[in-house]
């Protein structure tokens, strides 16, 4: 998606080789034009795959996964990393491991919102090394429902979570995949199709 990589390039901040700061438009203030387009980015590349949930994970999960169950007009669940005073029993949960952070945490969702009969698309800001996807992918198996594929809006590709994905066979399609931020750069791969 072009004015994703311009929007990166523009307001993206490169902190290290592995770690870009997108807080402009994405991860703490959010463009919500520009975040509809990346809604129907989703909603063109899974239109007609029968989807009938999104399931996110809060927070910078929330506003791309929110615009695309708007193009596609299907709900859009965020799994909690807290439990709360509302959500504490009948849930799925999974454990999610941050490299970043070097520490585990639980994320899960109210059974209420997920079944077996949905066809489910996870949405999520960035992947890096899946850890995210693959708890969420472990709530949907828990609900027994099935996952129609991954939607990311910027996937670091030299690192591994989506190797991890499509070896899987899963379908991970990406907005914008950066190759490299070596020397403060950012580098893209390829466009795909669309
Ligand atoms: P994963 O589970 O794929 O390793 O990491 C996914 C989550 O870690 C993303 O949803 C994002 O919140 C955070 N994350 C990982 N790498 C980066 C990065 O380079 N920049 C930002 N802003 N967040 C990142």
């Amino acid at each position: 998606m072009e004015s994703l990589q311009q929007k990166i390039l523009t307001e993206g901040k490169v902190l290290s080789d592995s770690v870009i700061k997108v807080d402009a438009f994405l991860n703490h203030q959010v463009d919500p034009v520009f975040m509809q387009s990346v809604g129907e980015a989703f909603a063109t590349r899974f239109a007609g795959a029968g989807i009938t949930k999104i399931l996110t994970l809060e927070s910078s999960g929330i506003t791309p996964a929110v615009m695309a169950g708007l193009s596609l007009n299907v709900p859009v669940i965020f799994a909690r990393k807290r439990k709360s005073l509302t959500l504490h029993d009948n849930l799925y949960s999974a454990d999610v491991y941050s490299y970043t952070k070097n520490e585990s945490s639980q994320i899960s969702i109210s059974q209420d919102y997920i079944h077996h009969d949905d066809v489910v698309l996870v949405i999520d800001d960035i992947l890096a090394n899946g850890q995210a996807a693959l708890g969420m992918i472990e709530l949907i198996e828990q609900a027994g429902a099935a996952l129609e594929g991954i939607g990311i809006v910027i996937e670091k590709g030299f690192q591994e979570g989506g190797n991890i994905l499509r070896k899987r066979g899963i379908r991970v399609d990406s907005l914008a995949t950066i190759a490299s931020l070596e020397n403060s750069q950012v580098t893209f791969q390829e466009e795909g199709p669309i």
